[in-house]
């Protein structure tokens, strides 16, 4: 493999271009930095693959990644107006709720005592008002604040944004290595040779795959599968005892998801095929008979203890992590972008995210 250098100068090197590349990226080029994205669609991208649930009040936390989980969510609203003023594209974001529905007395039960305070309950005729495809129901919970958002339009409108700025290049590569001399540098698999003041990994669930970094990086890929039905009976994402749907605004419902260890390999298995058909028609009921219109397998990027790797490295301040966001990548992309943008040009983040810092897995700590 003979190695070249790239030619146009960069300040910043983004290695990833998923959802949370490409809102570094045109977050980093709004502070007018000079930004080459680095990487390649690719099959299990879990950008793409995700069910763009906005579900802080759900998928609970406690301190300081509750709040970051919250701030993330109430961010949205902003930030989709800021899409379509930039590219003409609406993203499609639903803040009707989200319901967490009960089918038995002792599903009843256990929403009820795990009910948040600002959470509603709604007895077996107020949930059938809401939606009436859920009148087997007999009873949930509504988190009025959450809700979902649609990840491929984001993904496009993202994209869409970095393509229309002067200050971005995106280029088709796979880095295979990373370099921290006078410059930090990375090295395609194409040989080619990219440098840069500051590097940003937000390689996914492959982000552990690079080598040359400072420290092992504690996130592994964790598949998840999704089926799609055509119809689309509900307003807003209900979560069932044992999965989740999320209506789309193109007419499908999509339902998910397994969460299987199963190595780089994306592919839909018929036992989860199964099980999520299971997941569908327990909470729609409507669908039994229905064969789904779509099945797909993303990887999420999972680290060691479920939240973000976010912010510089302690040894080598030039490398910035975005990345492990497991299960909530799609609801912390926009806050990801302001945060790294603002560490990017020298700024304070816009909230703390001290404790997100890769230093938390040192050995002993
Ligand atoms: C089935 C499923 C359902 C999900 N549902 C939700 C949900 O409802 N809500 C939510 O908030 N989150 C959800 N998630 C999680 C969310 O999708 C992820 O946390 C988020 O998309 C991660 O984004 P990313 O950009 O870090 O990773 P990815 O989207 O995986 O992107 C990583 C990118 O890095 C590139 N890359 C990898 N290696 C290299 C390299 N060496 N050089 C250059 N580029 C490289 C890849 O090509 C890819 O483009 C779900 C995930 C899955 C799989």
């Amino acid at each position: 493999m003979s190695i070249h250098s790239s030619t146009s100068a960069a300040d910043v090197l983004v290695i990833g271009c998923g959802l949370i590349g490409l809102a570094c990226g045109a977050a980093a080029a709004q502070r007018r930095l000079r930004v080459r994205i680095i990487g390649e669609p690719r099959v299990g991208a879990a950008s793409l693959a995700a069910a763009g649930l906005l579900a802080p009040s759900i998928e609970r936390e406690d301190g300081h990644a509750s709040d970051f989980a919250t701030a993330a969510r109430d961010r949205y609203p902003t930030y989709v107006e800021w899409l379509r003023e930039r590219t003409g594209l609406d993203v499609p974001l639903n803040r009707d709720g989200i319901i967490q529905v009960a089918l038995n007395e002792a599903g009843v039960r256990g929403l009820r005592r795990a009910k948040p305070a600002e959470a509603e309950w709604l007895d077996a005729r107020e949930l059938a008002q809401l939606e009436p495809a859920l009148s087997h129901g007999l009873g949930g919970v509504l988190h009025p604040l959450d809700g979902s958002v649609d990840n491929v339009r984001l993904f496009e409108a993202l994209r869409a944004v970095v393509d229309g700025l002067a200050r971005v290049t995106v280029v088709s590569d796979t880095v295979t290595e990373v370099r921290f001399n006078g410059q930090v540098e990375a090295i395609g698999q194409s040989g080619s040779r990219y440098s840069a003041d500051a590097m940003v990994l937000a390689a996914g669930a492959w982000s552990s795959t690079i080598t040359g970094l400072p420290r092992a990086i504690p996130v592994e890929p964790v598949r998840g599968q999704m089926l799609a039905y055509a119809g689309s009976p509900l307003r807003r994402a209900v979560y069932g005892p044992t999965g989740y749907v999320v209506p789309r605004t193109n007419g499908r419902t999509l339902v998910g998801a397994t969460s299987e260890r199963a190595g780089f390999e994306s592919i839909t298995t018929p036992e989860g095929i199964a099980k999520l058909a299971r997941t569908a028609v327990e909470i729609l009921p409507q669908f039994a008979g229905s064969p789904p219109a779509d099945a797909w397998a993303g990887l999420r990027p999972i680290s060691a203890d479920l939240q973000p790797i976010l912010g510089a490295d302690p040894d080598e301040p030039r490398l910035l992590y975005a990345t492990g966001h497991s299960r909530n990548g799609v609801l912390m992309t926009p806050l990801t972008g302001d945060c790294i943008g603002a560490m990017l040009a020298g700024e304070p983040a816009p909230v703390d995210i001290g404790g997100f810092s890769i230093a938390r897995f040192a050995i002993g700590s």
